[in-house]
């Protein structure tokens, strides 16, 4: 049977790459959408070049049901699931006196409670396996914090607390949970920030570079390979050293 791995929000940036990275690994991969703005023609052409499986379907991972049916159709579909990544994300910056409920309620529910509906979903099916990885995407401001980004800062140190709590709950069933803590990465969803929040940005990070997808995808690559077998629990910082 071959290697599935779900990733979540892999129509385009960081999500994207780690499906073509895992594809390019021998994994078949599933994917969920939501409208058709995005690059999903691409990734699953690339999938499909390199010889591995793709399934699609429309999915918000801040609806369980609609989580619970993507689920039971991927395995439907392909038998089993090795490996899950909660990259979906999204963020609705604004100072806290000036921030919405709608705007703090929906970034927890996206960020952390879509990763509650997918993780909840795909469990039942790693601990009959015995086996499984699953990492899901935290980021520098879940430890830091950051000004402007109470909600989103929340969700993420949410999906952190949510990581160590279920690594310590699967880790005798042969389930490894890990998260990773990216920094600056270059994808459309810091596309669209100003060149002098850019230009701040940049000052504080040591390796003197923003970081891209490929080098995201490359550390989500070893933590669902045999090699961090001995690793759960974990968060990785993936910041060219920002915060250290
Ligand atoms: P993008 O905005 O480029 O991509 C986000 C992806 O998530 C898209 O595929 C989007 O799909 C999907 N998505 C958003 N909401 C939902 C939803 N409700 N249901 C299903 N899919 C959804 O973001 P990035 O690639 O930059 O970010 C990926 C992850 O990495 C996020 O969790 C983000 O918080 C995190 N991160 C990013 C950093 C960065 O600097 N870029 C830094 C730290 C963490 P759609 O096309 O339908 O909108």
């Amino acid at each position: 049977m071959s290697k599935v791995a779900v990733i979540t929000g892999a129509t385009r940036g960081i999500g994207k790459q780690i499906a073509l990275v895992l594809a390019n690994q021998g994994y078949d991969v599933a994917i969920n959408y939501r409208g058709e703005d995005n690059d999903l023609v691409s990734v699953k052409k690339e999938v499909e070049e390199m010889g591995r499986k793709i399934y699609l379907r429309e999915c918000d991972v801040s609806d369980y049901e609609s989580c619970e049916e993507f689920i039971k159709d991927v395995i439907a579909e392909f038998g089993n699931i090795d490996v899950l990544v909660n990259n979906a994300g999204i963020t609705k910056d604004g100072l806290f006196l000036r921030m919405k409920k709608e705007d703090f309620e929906s970034v927890i529910d996206v960020n952390l409670i879509g990763t509650f509906n997918m993780t909840r979903n795909v469990i039942p099916y790693m601990i009959k396996a015995k086996k499984g990885r699953i990492v899901s995407i935290a980021s520098v401001v879940g430890i830091s914090g950051n000004a402007g980004q109470t909600n989103y800062s929340a969700s993420k140190a949410g999906i952190i607390g949510f990581t160590k709590s279920l690594a310590k709950e699967v880790a005798s069933r042969n389930i490894t949970v890990n998260a990773v803590a990216p920094g600056f990465i270059k994808t459309p969803m810091t596309d669209v920030l100003k060149d002098e929040v850019k230009e701040e940005m940049l000052k504080l990070i040591p390796l003197k570079r923003f970081g891209n997808p490929e080098d995201v995808a490359n550390v989500v690559k070893f933590l669902v390979s045999e090699d961090s077998s001995y690793i759960t629990g974990q968060v990785l910082h993936i910041d060219g050293g920002m915060l250290m």
